[in-house]
This record gives structure tokens, C-alpha cells and sequence, in this order.
């Protein structure tokens, strides 16, 4: 925790850049190497799916255009950002650019084909015909490629994906050039050049649109927020786009519409589908005073509303942007790949120079004969397959948990989840509904009941936690409260304030006997009846004086003990971690199915029992919704927040779900799963294609249009074996 303070601290600096030109695995390590080489940069992350950089660098030592000048340094280019509109625009232009390539290019290449096919060695003129053809081909329609593979070599001095096709390509033109001037004209591979450009640019044109697949699972939650909404003002209702809407702007919902702004209700009353945000399917009842979320759906009723917060400000684009902030991010399991990747380059060129150098100097073929295959070696050779296994996978399924209300941080979260193999579950608020309300209450003889609730409830005002809102709401039903000084939390224990000038302590017996309360034996006594029966038992103490007992109890959530049957299910060990009593605990623990547990833990010993499992080889996964379970969140190696939480338990963990249900975690681990299956599979076709390809292309066993066209399939494919988990079954 203290370490991650400290960063946070140092002054940073967060950019995101839109980078042109990167098709491949080795791309997204060299601009990385490149960035990271910049002064004061301390994090960069490419993702070749999105193609964004994230980098973060201390703005005292790097600036903006210092970390473009890296990419460029690198090889490619730095899209400038414009407004959303604007860059929807342009991609859906380029999109349609890349298309009437690819047409103009199959124009031209089939003639070429067929002519190369069926008129070789016929008059000369179709020789000369061809070379035109394919050169249209080539330097025309594959001029962007020509231009950058130049770039990377002529600025960066590197090679990029580009730079090999180009040398492919233009290796197998020219030497058809010379042959055709000086030569026999027996071997002319004119159609070679023309047709790997082509089908380069297909593979281009369907990974693009694959790519772009992927991301809309992102694009369909913002599209959850209608374009126009309904705004009341004095003279009336009018029609009005969601973009003018400003806080404090009056709205009105009719049935069957979506919610445009977050807000609150004014009057009317109607039921809302909050599955977005929840999981949960059944209609919300909402009167005045409730609350809307921009993007669920009005089943019935009509109401007005009053907007709280609009724009970036939604609880939706908040939801979005995290998403997209975890979509930017990186997986551990890519390293193997960028690894490979940052030699696959430089060692592809020097495999194609020595097919070349063994066939032409050993084996004594010709010029033409040998150069073939060593074509086959650099076209086949890019890793783009590699570079997109990953973040296609980890952008579909952290798309598809936002649908499903669940809310990945990064990569690594995503990964780490599945390797959970003992997951400690929180009582309060997570097992049960979090809600309790008061029961009971006893009084010490020089108390009435009605003192020590409007004391204790005082005392609990400033409380988030669920035990303090439920004396406050029983206590405000009968009588207003006075205001309490001096409010202090103690997580896991209690809490303490001044109320009319009297010391109040409310929490468990330990924090009271720590402050030097006397607790009669008759008091503990009655709070252990209660426990037994599964209540939670408060003591409340003034001025150093045991005033009595304000008990609560608590119900297991409905879906509670279902959710734990269907973890354990999957092979997961399950523990419950509270700071309640044993009592409380082993009544809640039972019906929720669970054996083990380790009940009156403070935060730090929630936290000190999860390294415990670690220590014993678990890979400890914890769901809570507490302050108090905030140590414990951050400790474990995956931590859930559950939808309902306070703030703290949210941003540490890793995983959080939108709703309450404990299923959600069910859900959460299985997308984990499907996902990581996924990339799996990618990763092993990716590195199966490259290893055989290359050899393949290096023994003259494959045509180096059929390598352009595996190595046009072999991208699409794994980004189509991605976007199956948009479709992925998750179990409740
Ligand atoms: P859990 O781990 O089940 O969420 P906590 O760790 O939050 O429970 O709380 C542990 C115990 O500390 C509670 O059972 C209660 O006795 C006491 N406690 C915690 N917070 C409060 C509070 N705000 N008011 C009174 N007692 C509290
Ligand atoms: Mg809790």
C-alpha cells in the first residue's frame, strides 16, 4: 500500500498516442524500446490493437513532442488527436481507403496472374505488359507500404514489417526488370511482386476490420447513452442532444427510452433496467430522491429528473474509460511475445540473406532460383499473428465484462484471476446483503433505549459502513440527531465521536476494552446470545461507560450460497474473511456453505491471512467491499470489489464488479478463463505459423505468393478466434 502511495505522489505526466504504420509484434517493441529510451519516461505500454502508446513521463524531464520525436526515431508516425467525431470520421474514410486499394490492387494483380500463367514466353509484349501491371501494383496501390518500410530504414534505420515486404516485393521486380532487359526472360516473377502486395493489402484490409470489431464492443456501451434526450424548462418540453445537457438541467424519461445523464429523480415514479450496471435484469423501482445512470433502460413509467453529472463525468463514461484505460495495458503473458519479437526482425532479414547466400554460392542455383525462396522467408516471416494474439483477446474480453458488469483493470488482472486457487470471501457486504438493520437493544441500568440510539446513531453518522447506516436510518425513523465532533473511523472495530460533549465509542468489545471500557459479564453474555443466532452485537460506551448493546442482523444474499457451490465447482478453495465474531460468522459461514473461516480479523489481519495462504502456495484471490478489506484487496493477487463498495475497496481492486451478486465473481473468473484460453490458442498458432513457415519458405517449399497469403490469414484468423469471446457463455 505505502509503496503505491509514494508513486502515485511523484509527478506524472500520462499521455496517449495514436501510432501509424505498426503491423506487427516487432513493431510494438521497437517503439516501446524507443520511448523508453526518452529521458524521464518511466512507462510505456503499445498495444498493437488499438494502436496506442500509453506512456508516462516526468514532465520535468520529457515533453510531448520529445516522446513523438521517439516514435518517429522509431520508425512510424503519431496520429494527432482530434475530437471524437472528427477521428470516427477519418476512420471510417480510412477503412474505405484501404478497401479501393485492395480493389484497385486485385484489378490489376488478376490480369497479371493470368497472363503470367497462361502467355509466359508468348510474344515479348506481355512480358512488358506484365511488368507495367505489376508495377502499378507494387509502387502504386502498395505505395503506403513502400513509403514506410523506406522510412523505417532511411530514418530509423531499422526494418519494419514494411521494410520486408518491400524487399520482397521489390526484390522480385526488379530482378524480373533485369532478366527482362538483360536476361534469358525465362524467369520473370512480376505476378510474385504484384500478387504479395495484394494480398499484404487484404490481409490489411480484414485484420483492420477485425480490429475494428473488436473495439465497437466498447463503442456499443457508449452507444448505451441516447444522442437526444427530452429537457423541461419553463416553457415546455423540448427535444435537445445529450451533448447541451449540463448539470442541474431538467430531464424527463419516458417508457422504452434510455437514460441520457446521470441524475436524480424529481417526481413520477417508473422501473428501470439496470442490467448494464448490475447484471441484474429485474426492474429497479425509481421515486423522487432515487438515482438514474446514464445508459440503463426505462422499462415503464415516466419521470423527471434533474441531471447530477453528464459527459466524462457519468458513472457510463467513467465505466468506458477504465475500460479502455485496461484495453491500453499489457498482459504478462505478452512478454514472451515482445521478446521474440525485438530479434524476430533483424533475424528473419539475416535467415533470408543466407537461404539466398546457400542456394546461390553453395548450391550453385541462379540468381532468380535462389532469391525465390528467401522472398518466401521475408513475407512469411512478420510476426504480426504474434503481436495481435494478446491485445485483441484481452480488448474483446475486458469489452465483454463491461457488457456483463464486470469491470477489468488491465491485462494483468485479467491474466491472474485465472490462477486463482483459493479465494477468501468477506462477510458483510459481500455474503450478505450488507443491509442490516437493528433487532435489538439493551440497555445498562442507567440507560433507556432511546439514549443509547440517539448516542450511538450520532456517533455512527460520519460511518460508510453498513452496521453504522443501520443504526443511523432505525434511529432517524423516530427522532432527529444531534451532531457528533470528533468522528473517527476504526475500521474492523468501531467508531468514535463527541456527542454532546460526551465521549461516545460504538464497535466490538475489543476496541471498547482497548479504551479502557468496563464491560460487564452480563453484557458479554447477551451479546453472545445474539451471535449465536447470527446477529452482529455493537456495544455502545459513553464517557467511558458501558451504556448497552444495539444489535443488527444481517441476511445472506440470495445467490450467496449458489455463487460459493459454483466456485468450488471450478476447483477453487473457499474462505470467509470478517471482522465479526466467530459466533456471527460460523451462523452466516454455514448457510453460505463455507468451512473455513477466520472470524474477529482487523483489516491488517484480513491482509496477514492471505499472505498466510500465499505463503503456502495459493494463489489468493479476495472479494470484499470494505475499507477494512482495502489491505487485504491489495494484498492478494486478485483483488474483486464488489459493486456496492466504498471508494477505497474499489480502486485497489483489481476486478470490480458493477453489481452485488456474488455470482458476478463466478462470471469474472470464468470470462478470466475463456479469455486466457483464448490468447493461448493464439499464441501457439501465432508461434506455430512462424515456426513452420519460415523453414518451409527457407527450403524452397513455399511459392511466395501462398507465404503472402498465409501470412495474410494467419493475422485474421487470430484476431477472429479474439472476437469469439465476444460470444462466450458466462455461467449465470
Ligand atoms: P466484515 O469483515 O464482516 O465486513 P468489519 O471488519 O467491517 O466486518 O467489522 C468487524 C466488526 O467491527 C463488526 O462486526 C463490528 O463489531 C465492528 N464494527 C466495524 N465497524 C463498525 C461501526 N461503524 N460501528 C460499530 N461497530 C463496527
Ligand atoms: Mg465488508
Amino acid at each position: 500500500m505505502e509503496t503505491q502511495v509514494r508513486e502515485k505522489n511523484i509527478k506524472a505526466s500520462e499521455i496517449d498516442l495514436e501510432i501509424a504504420g505498426m503491423h506487427c509484434a516487432s513493431c510494438v517493441a521497437r517503439v516501446e524500446r524507443s520511448l523508453r529510451k526518452v529521458a524521464g519516461v518511466q512507462e510505456a505500454a503499445v498495444n498493437l490493437a488499438t494502436n496506442h502508446a500509453h506512456v508516462k513521463y516526468d514532465p520535468m524531464l520529457a515533453s510531448y513532442p520529445q516522446v513523438a520525436e521517439a516514435v518517429i526515431r522509431a520508425g512510424y508516425s503519431v496520429i494527432e488527436s482530434e475530437d471524437e467525431e472528427a477521428e470516427e470520421h477519418k476512420k471510417a474514410a480510412n477503412t474505405h481507403a484501404q478497401l479501393v486499394r485492395f480493389i484497385g490492387a486485385l484489378v490489376f494483380s488478376v490480369p497479371l496472374a493470368v497472363f503470367a500463367m497462361f502467355w509466359r514466353n508468348h510474344p515479348e509484349v506481355f512480358d512488358w505488359v506484365n511488368a507495367l501491371l505489376s508495377a502499378v501494383v507494387v509502387f502504386g496501390f502498395g505505395d503506403g507500404i513502400y513509403r514506410s518500410g523506406w522510412r523505417a530504414f532511411a530514418v530509423a534505420r531499422t526494418a519494419t514489417m514494411d521494410t520486408l515486404i518491400m524487399l520482397g516485393s521489390g526484390a522480385a521486380w526488379f530482378f524480373s526488370m533485369y532478366e527482362l532487359v538483360f536476361g534469358s526472360r525465362s524467369q520473370l516473377y512480376f505476378e510474385t511482386a504484384g500478387v504479395i502486395i495484394t494480398l499484404i493489402l487484404l490481409g490489411r484490409l480484414l485484420e483492420g476490420r477485425a480490429k475494428q470489431r473488436a473495439a465497437d464492443t466498447i463503442h456499443s456501451l457508449a452507444a448505451l447513452a441516447p444522442p437526444v434526450v427530452t429537457r423541461v424548462d419553463n416553457d415546455g418540453e423540448h427535444e435537445a442532444a445529450l451533448k447541451s445537457i449540463k448539470p442541474g438541467d431538467s430531464l424527463r424519461v419516458r417508457p422504452g427510452e434510455r437514460i441520457g445523464v446521470d441524475g436524480i429523480v424529481l417526481s413520477g415514479t417508473c422501473a428501470v433496467d439496470e442490467a448494464m450496471l448490475t447484471g441484474e435484469s429485474v426492474p429497479v423501482e425509481k421515486t423522487a430522491g432515487d438515482t438514474l445512470t446514464s445508459g440503463t433502460l426505462n422499462k415503464s413509467g415516466s419521470v423527471l429528473y434533474r441531471a447530477t453529472a453528464t459527459g466524462k463525468a457519468t458513472v457510463l463514461a467513467r465505466m468506458i474509460a477504465q475500460v479502455e484505460e485496461a484495453q491500453s495495458g499489457k498482459a504478462p503473458i505478452q512478454r514472451l511475445a515482445d521478446k521474440v519479437s525485438e530479434v524476430f526482425v533483424p533475424a528473419v532479414l539475416i535467415t533470408a540473406l543466407l537461404t539466398f547466400a546457400i542456394r546461390f554460392i553453395l548450391l550453385r542455383e541462379g540468381a532468380i532460383e535462389a532469391m525465390l525462396p528467401a522472398i518466401a522467408v521475408l513475407v512469411i516471416a512478420c510476426p504480426c499473428a504474434l503481436g495481435l494474439a494478446t491485445p485483441t483477446a484481452i480488448m474483446v474480453g475486458t469489452g465483454r465484462g463491461a457488457g456483463s458488469g464486470i469491470l477489468i483493470r488491465n491485462g494483468e488482472a485479467l491474466e491472474q484471476a485465472q490462477k486463482i486457487t483459493l479465494l477468501a470471501l468477506d462477510k458483510t457486504g459481500t455474503i450478505t446483503e450488507g443491509r442490516p438493520v437493528v433487532t435489538d437493544m439493551f440497555t445498562a441500568s442507567d440507560w433507556n433505549k432511546d439514549e443509547l440510539l440517539v448516542y450511538g446513531a450520532a456517533a455512527e453518522r460520519g460511518s460508510e459502513h453498513p452496521l453504522g447506516r443501520a443504526i443511523v436510518e432505525h434511529a432517524l425513523q423516530t427522532t432527529p440527531l444531534p451532531e457528533a465532533e470528533e468522528f473517527a473511523n476504526h475500521p474492523g472495530a468501531g467508531v468514535s465521536a463527541l456527542v454532546k460533549d460526551r465521549r461516545v465509542l460504538v464497535g466490538n468489545a475489543d476496541m471498547l476494552k482497548a479504551a479502557g471500557a468496563v464491560i460487564e459479564p452480563s453484557m458479554l453474555r447477551q451479546m453472545e446470545a445474539l451471535e449465536s443466532v447470527g446477529k452482529t452485537a455493537m456495544l455502545v460506551s459513553i464517557d467511558g461507560q458501558t451504556a448497552g448493546i444495539i444489535a443488527v442482523a444481517d441476511t445472506i444474499r440470495e445467490t450467496s450460497a449458489e455463487a460459493v457451490a459454483a466456485l468450488r465447482n471450478i476447483g477453487l478453495k473457499i474462505a470467509m474473511l470478517t471482522g465479526d465474531s466467530e459466533k456471527a460468522a460460523r451462523f452466516i459461514a454455514e448457510k453460505a456453505g463455507i468451512v473455513e473461516i477466520a472470524a474477529g480479523v482487523k483489516p491488517e489481519g484480513k491482509a496477514s491471512a492471505v499472505r498466510n495462504w500465499q505463503s503456502k502456495g495459493y494463489v489468493v484471490g479476495m472479494v470484499g467491499d470494505g475499507v477494512n478489506d482495502a489491505l487485504a484487496l491489495t494484498q492478494a493477487d486478485t483483488g474483486i470489489a464488489m459493486g456496492s463498495g466504498a471508494d477505497i475497496a474499489r480502486e485497489v481492486a483489481g476486478i470490480t464488479l458493477a453489481g452485488t451478486d456474488l455470482r458476478g465473481v463466478v462470471n469474472a473468473l470464468s470470462l478470466s478463463r475463456a479469455t486466457m484460453r483464448i490468447i493461448r490458442q493464439n499464441l501457439f498458432w501465432a508461434f506455430a505459423f512462424n515456426a513452420t513457415g519460415i523453414p518451409l519458405a527457407a527450403m524452397g517449399k513455399l511459392n511466395p505468393m501462398l507465404a503472402a497469403f498465409a501470412m495474410a490469414m494467419s493475422s485474421v484468423t487470430v484476431v477472429s478466434n479474439s472476437l469469439r469471446l465476444q460470444r462466450v457463455r458466462l455461467p449465470f
